[in-house]
């Protein structure tokens, strides 16, 4: 009945419907941001690089364009974690990822795949520009200063594993397997250093 009542109760209802409404977008976005992000690094996961790989396959395949993947693998991880501690290693992972976040721009996507290992897409980049790259990357790493609470860490190497959309499989996905059996060779060889995958490399997972 009284005007100014209903205008305070209007007012008062339109705040708590603001707040809620900002609650449940703030958390929403937040959620989002755990589901496609890897707590420790800050890099993509592996399930934003499985949509990734999807959506840069259908784009290249419209475009007409070259998507190259490079698999990276740090060399003899566990030995940093068994000789410094799992401090030490989250430590490593840290830096290794700031490398690879700057090492990437424009289209780029750089994700954590698992452990020690990380995926570049690279759209637009052919073989011979991934791998340059990946060498660029590998050397960075390598010089990379690291330390914890004082302590100096070792330095670490990586070994690498490049192939490219179309040439390397029917689908983005079998490119990864390539790059990927191109690292274990990188392994087998040696480790610290990148190949390019051949077309004996196999697009199916390697198991053991
Ligand atoms: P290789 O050169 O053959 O790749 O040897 P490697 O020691 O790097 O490979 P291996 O697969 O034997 O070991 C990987 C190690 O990475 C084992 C695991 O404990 C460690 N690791 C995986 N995720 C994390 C993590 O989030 N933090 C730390 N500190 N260590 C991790
Ligand atoms: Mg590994
Ligand atoms: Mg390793």
């Amino acid at each position: 009945s009284n005007p100014r009542w209903l205008l305070l109760a209007g007012l008062l209802i339109s705040a708590v419907l603001t707040a809620a409404i900002w609650r449940l977008l703030t958390s929403e976005a937040t959620a989002v941001t755990a589901s496609l992000h890897d707590g420790l690094t800050g890099l993509h996961n592996r399930r934003f690089l499985e949509a990734s790989l999807k959506r840069e396959e259908h784009r290249a395949r419209r475009s007409e364009t070259k998507v190259a993947i490079v698999q990276f693998d740090l060399d003899l991880f566990k030995k940093v974690n068994d000789t410094f501690g799992h401090a030490a290693g989250d430590e490593v992972l840290r830096c290794v990822s700031e490398v690879l976040r700057v090492a990437t721009r424009g289209d780029d996507i750089v994700c954590r795949y698992g452990g020690e290992e990380f995926t570049l897409i690279l759209p637009g980049a052919s073989l011979a520009n991934a791998e340059a790259r990946a060498i660029k990357i590998g050397k960075h790493i390598a010089k990379l200063k690291m330390s914890l609470a004082g302590q100096a860490l070792p330095s670490i190497t990586l070994s690498g594993g490049v192939a490219v959309f179309p040439e390397d499989g029917d689908t983005l996905e079998e490119v990864l397997r390539r790059a990927d059996h191109a690292l274990l060779r990188a392994k087998r060889e040696g480790r610290a250093r990148i190949l390019i995958a051949r077309p004996d490399d196999p697009t199916t997972s390697q198991i053991g």
